[in-house]
């Protein structure tokens, strides 16, 4: 790194005639006042960004699993609530049925009682009565036969649903258990590894300019492999791999000021301070 700052020191004066990139953040004028050089900022922040990969890489691991996970127990969840609720329609159709039963009883019975009195009638008009009463009691025991069919065959219906439901909570439940099985594995294996990396790029983040720290953020967010700081390679951006004019390669170099590339916006730094050999 040493021998690579001599060769900044010579550009040096080259260089700062060099307008000032517009996304650049300037910090060389505030070094004295007792922040952290450029080149260490940098440091950190590819350190920062190493770290975040690295979380990253591990959940790539976790991949799709924590959302199926999810899915998976709301719609267990689901079918639970609707299997309940079938079962409370099942009892009340039972219910309704027995009221209905009750009634051909009681029917029955008043008929068989009306039937016994005819044998004693007086008039005319006593024979019409039970008569009439009698057919009245029959029309309430068909309709209440009529009921018993129709609520019979809604509860066929409703058993048959939640036997499907059954099955299918059956099915969610199993698969539930495995994915979580499957998750819980991955957690428990890289858990304390991304517990010590989150803490460390916590601590690192500390470290970094808030200004700086935001603008690496929002260049990771939007770039689709996670990537915020690139090193120089072949000549290029190592994040789009546009290739880096020259002159921009040498500012890079310098490690003076923090500097974008033009086309995909990541902040790009040299290969030495990234611990790479060009
Ligand atoms: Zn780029």
């Amino acid at each position: 790194m040493a021998k690579k700052e001599q060769t900044a020191e010579q550009k040096k004066k080259k260089v700062s005639v060099e307008p000032v990139i517009e996304q650049s953040v300037n910090t060389t004028d505030k070094t004295e006042s007792g922040e952290l050089p450029v080149e260490q900022k940098l440091t950190n922040l590819y350190r920062l960004q190493l770290m975040l990969s690295e979380i990253d890489k591990i959940k790539t691991l976790r991949g799709e699993l924590p959302f199926e996970v999810q899915d998976l127990e709301d719609e267990v969840a689901g079918l639970q609530t609707r299997i309940h609720n079938f079962q409370l329609d099942a009892k009340d159709l039972d219910t309704t049925i027995g009221q209905q039963r009750i009634k051909i009883t009681d029917a029955n019975a008043s008929i068989e009682k009306y039937q016994a009195q005819l044998d004693n009638v007086r008039n005319n008009r006593e024979f019409d009565n039970l008569s009439k009463e009698i057919e009245y009691q029959g029309l309430e025991v068909e309709l209440a036969d009529k009921r018993i069919r129709e609520f019979t065959h809604e509860a066929k219906i409703l058993g048959e649903e939640i036997q499907k439901c059954k099955k299918l909570y059956e099915e969610r439940q199993a698969d539930l258990k495995s994915k979580k099985e499957e998750l819980d594995e991955i957690i428990s294996e890289t858990k304390i590894q991304e517990e010590q990396m989150r803490e460390k790029a916590k601590q690192l983040e500390t470290t970094i300019e808030p200004r700086l720290l935001s603008a690496f953020k929002r260049i990771r967010k939007s770039a689709r492999n996670g990537l915020g700081v690139v090193y120089i390679q072949r000549d290029a951006c190592g994040g789009c791999f546009n290739k880096i004019p020259p002159q921009r390669q040498l500012d890079i170099k310098l490690r003076k000021k923090t500097i974008v590339c033009e086309h995909c916006g990541r902040i790009i730094i040299d290969p030495a301070l990234a611990g790479v050999e060009e």
